[in-house]
């Protein structure tokens, strides 16, 4: 295949890349660097399967030959940048979303749609099937992503009931690994980037709040099966596993064996109280479920920050 990745030098549209040059298809990544780094795919310099292309696809996206598949991944997608950019980051997930699937339905190419576990807002059901139609604020600060995303997913519906396109839908739930950005500002990667330099771990309110963390090989393979096998409506992809924010502290600790301090700090606006995917739908149809356990996925994390900071 030949497939356009927007988001392709930022941390999840860079491991895609890998998959899919690696799996033999040729990549478009197309990318304009706001929360991305062109580190993340210098690998594939010497590498004609891949180019990246510096554009903003909030602006019309201009692309020739054929093309099999777009996958729409280009948003900021910590809250630190999404809270910093909250006009770009309603314009890619609306403005950006329109584009891709405008290119896409002029290729004839299937479309997949990074959506997120945040759609689902401070959520009053739990663990979220994909069912429940979420508890979002509109108003408020995070509400410039959430919404985005919502929007994202109304639209490349309305794509597929108008235009026959063949869509895919993927709400990623909380997901790290290596090319996180040190200075990212997710959880993971504080943390960890916290421990190793001997800094106080900030953890945000009294640190009760769950969220469910993935680690990124999983969720790429999780994304391909939606990719090939998967059907128009959302699937959840996540990691089930349900930790406080207190507990992944010490265990960043311990994994470290830092004797960081903890820090409580304020926190932020809306942020949910709980978060945990039900993957009975991915299960049952695609078979998948994740494989790397939470100690697992941040030893690796942790080996890769240390190389970065080293
Ligand atoms: P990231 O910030 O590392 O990557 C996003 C990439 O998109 C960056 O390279 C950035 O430069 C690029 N980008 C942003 N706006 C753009 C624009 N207008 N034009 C072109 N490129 C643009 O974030 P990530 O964690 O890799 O997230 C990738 C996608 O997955 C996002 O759509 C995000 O909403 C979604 N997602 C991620 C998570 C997660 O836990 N990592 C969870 C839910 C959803
Ligand atoms: N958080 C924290 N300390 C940090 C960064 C984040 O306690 O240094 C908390 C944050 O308030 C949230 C959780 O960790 O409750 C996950 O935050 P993240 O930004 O990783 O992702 P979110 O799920 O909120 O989008």
């Amino acid at each position: 295949m030949r497939v356009l990745v927007t988001g392709a030098a930022g941390f999840l549209g860079s491991h895609l890349c890998d998959r899919l040059v690696s799996a033999g298809h040729a990549v478009v990544g197309v990318d304009n660097l706001v929360t991305g780094r062109t580190a993340n795919v210098d690998h594939f310099r010497a590498n004609p399967a891949f180019t990246l292309v510096h554009h903003d696809v909030s602006r019309y996206i201009d692309v020739a030959g054929a093309l099999d598949a777009v996958f729409h991944f280009a948003s900021p997608a910590s809250p630190v940048d999404y809270l910093k950019l909250p006009i770009q980051t309603l314009k890619v997930g609306a403005l950006g979303t329109h584009n891709a699937l405008g290119l896409a339905k002029a290729k004839g190419a299937r479309f997949v749609l990074a959506s997120t576990s945040e759609v689902y807002g401070d959520p009053a059901v739990h663990p979220q099937p994909e069912s429940y139609w979420g508890h979002v604020n509109p108003t408020g600060p995070r509400g410039v992503y959430d919404e985005a995303k919502r929007f994202a997913e109304a639209m490349t519906m309305a794509y597929r009931r108008v235009h026959g396109l063949d869509t895919r839908i993927v709400r990623i739930f909380n997901t790290y690994g290596p090319r996180m950005r040190a200075q990212d500002g997710r959880v993971v990667s504080n943390f960890i980037v916290q421990a190793l330099q001997g800094q106080p771990l900030t953890v945000y309110g009294d640190g009760s709040q769950t969220r469910s963390f993935c680690y990124v090989d999983d969720l790429i393979e999780g994304i391909l099966r939606v990719f090939d096998r998967g059907d128009d409506q959302p699937y959840n992809v996540g990691n089930p596993g349900e930790f406080t924010v207190i507990q992944l502290a010490r265990l960043v600790l311990r994994l470290t064996g830092s004797s960081s301090s903890i820090v409580y700090e304020p926190l932020p606006t809306d942020d949910p109280r709980q978060r945990r995917p039900d993957i009975t739908r991915v299960f049952t149809a695609l078979q998948w479920e994740p494989r790397v356990s939470l100690e697992d996925g941040l030893h690796r994390t942790i080996g890769y920050f240390k190389d970065v900071l080293a």
